[in-house]
């Protein structure tokens, strides 16, 4: 993708300027919130939609003008589009079959498919009578017949309960590696962003925020919408000011790495980020690691207990020069609690309880400084 727009009518581009390129046998994660114009993307790329300008290349072919058959790629819908009344092996033949193959073609395409989809013990089941995650192979195994350069899908997930979508990402992940086939996934989901995507391209407003591995999305976010997009529970934010190597927080002053300090030196009031897992109940922290970190006092008001792991929520109030910026980061991250309480989390073997005044120790190294004014991060 090079500068890819698209207007829908005169309103603002749907898709601004988008440049992407999906390496052979990567899988690339389209992922933003409602209307950040990801689906739109993906349709451009079938050929389900006009591009107003840029050039949509497959591997040397500009294939804009091209009608969707014509670019030998494979989407796999929500649904998996799947015929009720024929047979997996039927519903596999299909695309052979509208392409007049003869049967010793289908047959023998048909069956290789199933084998590596595991699949060929079921050749003559119907779709009511498989389990989500076959359907879904079923769905992978018509693109794989055809020889598709690519797959696509577009929230395949979206449908199914949380412990089937866990399995069925497992499942896609497995494939997608098996096959080796270039893949771009759409979803609103992080999580699975996160968990199947070589690299996560992440959209906001039709403009492409930071595409890089998930690693790198989750440790170095490069502006406060990736920053609080991306990790569960989401990242703090924390009005901050920088004085030398020391930072001003809601909660006292922490010590930060002289580099970090450097970046945001003399730039006023800024919004720091720190993860939950940054925390950490300060009297369970091993005394050579409490040296690289920072500790203050506050009053955890809830404990929420996840069996091997707990988070604790302090409420704080945001000052007003911030609050606009963290306002608007709520409503494009979809109504988070962003200016009332920071998630910590906290180590089973805490007796930290509801109510309790604690230590809570940080490890500021981590943190990140975002200029509150462009949300860029600065460290
Ligand atoms: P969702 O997850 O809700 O499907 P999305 O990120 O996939 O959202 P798109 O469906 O690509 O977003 O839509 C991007 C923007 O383009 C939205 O503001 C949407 O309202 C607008 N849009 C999409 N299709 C059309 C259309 N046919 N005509 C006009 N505007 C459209």
């Amino acid at each position: 993708m090079k500068n890819i727009v698209k207007k829908y009518g005169d309103g603002f581009p749907a898709v601004n300027d988008i440049s992407i390129d999906v390496a052979d046998g990567e899988f690339v994660i389209l992922v933003g919130p409602s209307g950040c114009g990801k689906s739109t993307l993906l349709r451009m790329i079938v050929g389900l939609e006009d591009i107003t300008s840029g050039d949509m290349m497959i591997g040397d072919r500009r294939v804009n003008d091209l009608a969707p058959r014509e670019r030998n790629l494979a989407m796999v819908f929500q649904n998996y589009a799947l015929y009720p009344h024929l047979t997996v092996y039927e519903n596999i033949a299909f695309p052979l079959r509208l392409a007049k193959a003869d049967d010793a073609t289908v047959d023998e395409k048909v069956r290789a498919a199933s084998k590596t989809l595991e699949l060929d013990e079921h050749l003559d089941r119907k779709p009511a009578n498989l389990s989500g995650g076959q359907r879904q192979r079923v769905a992978m195994g018509r693109a794989i017949v055809r020889d598709a350069d690519a797959f696509l899908f577009d929230e395949p997930l979206s449908n199914l309960d949380a412990k089937l979508r866990g399995q069925m990402r497992s499942e896609i992940s497995r494939l997608q590696k098996k096959l080796g086939i270039t893949t771009v996934y759409v979803t609103h989901d992080q999580t699975e962003a996160m968990t199947l995507g070589d690299r996560v391209a992440v959209l906001k407003r039709g403009i492409l925020q930071q595409l890089a591995t998930p690693r790198e999305l989750y440790s170095n976010p490069g502006n406060l919408f990736v920053a609080g997009f991306i990790g569960s529970p989401p990242m703090n934010f924390l009005p901050a000011t920088v004085e030398g190597t020391s930072v001003e927080l809601p909660f006292g002053s922490v010590e930060i790495p002289a580099d970090k300090a450097e970046k945001a030196a003399g730039r006023g009031l800024l919004i720091a980020g720190i993860r939950p897992e940054a925390f950490e109940d300060a009297s369970v922290v091993e005394e050579s690691k409490r040296a690289s970190g920072s500790t203050f006092k506050a009053t955890v008001e809830v404990v929420e207990w996840l069996g091997s792991e707990a988070f604790g929520y302090i409420p704080f109030e945001a000052p007003p020069e911030v609050q606009e910026q963290l306002q608007q980061l709520e409503r494009d991250l979809d109504g988070e609690t962003l200016r009332t309480q920071l998630v910590i989390s906290l180590d089973a073997a805490s007796k930290v309880s509801e109510g309790d005044e604690a230590e809570i120790w940080v490890d500021t190294a981590t943190m990140h400084l975002f200029d509150p004014s462009t949300g860029e991060n600065l460290t």
